[in-house]
């Protein structure tokens, strides 16, 4: 059982046991898509699911990590060129107004 990571719930801090697999899509700097399969757990204590992310990939975002973090922590701007995907700068925003609960 060494690849299983130690989970508890964010909100008892009980232990959380594995619940079933789901489907993501996630969209890559080249306009494609790809397909991640992402673990969920069940906390037996007060009933609420967590996804066990892989750490490349954020909850419900379509752009590539690398992308979100160098927007988070301020490397990347509207100005910066490179990113042929990058996102427009009320996306920029948003994450970091959201930027506790992307990186939860
Ligand atoms: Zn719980």
């Amino acid at each position: 059982m060494a690849a299983e990571t130690k989970t508890v719930c964010f909100r008892c801090g009980q232990d959380v046991k594995y619940y079933d697999s789901v489907l993501r899509i996630i969209r890559t700097k080249g306009r494609k898509t790809g397909q991640i399969k992402i673990q969920r757990f069940r906390c037996s204590h007060c009933g609420c699911i967590h996804r066990n992310l892989p750490d490349d990939v954020f909850p419900y975002k379509q752009y590539e990590a690398e992308i979100i973090r160098g927007v988070l922590e301020g490397f990347i701007t509207p100005e910066t060129i490179g990113y042929e995907d990058y996102p427009c700068e009320m996306t920029m925003i948003r994450w970091k107004s959201q930027k506790t609960q992307l990186l939860l």
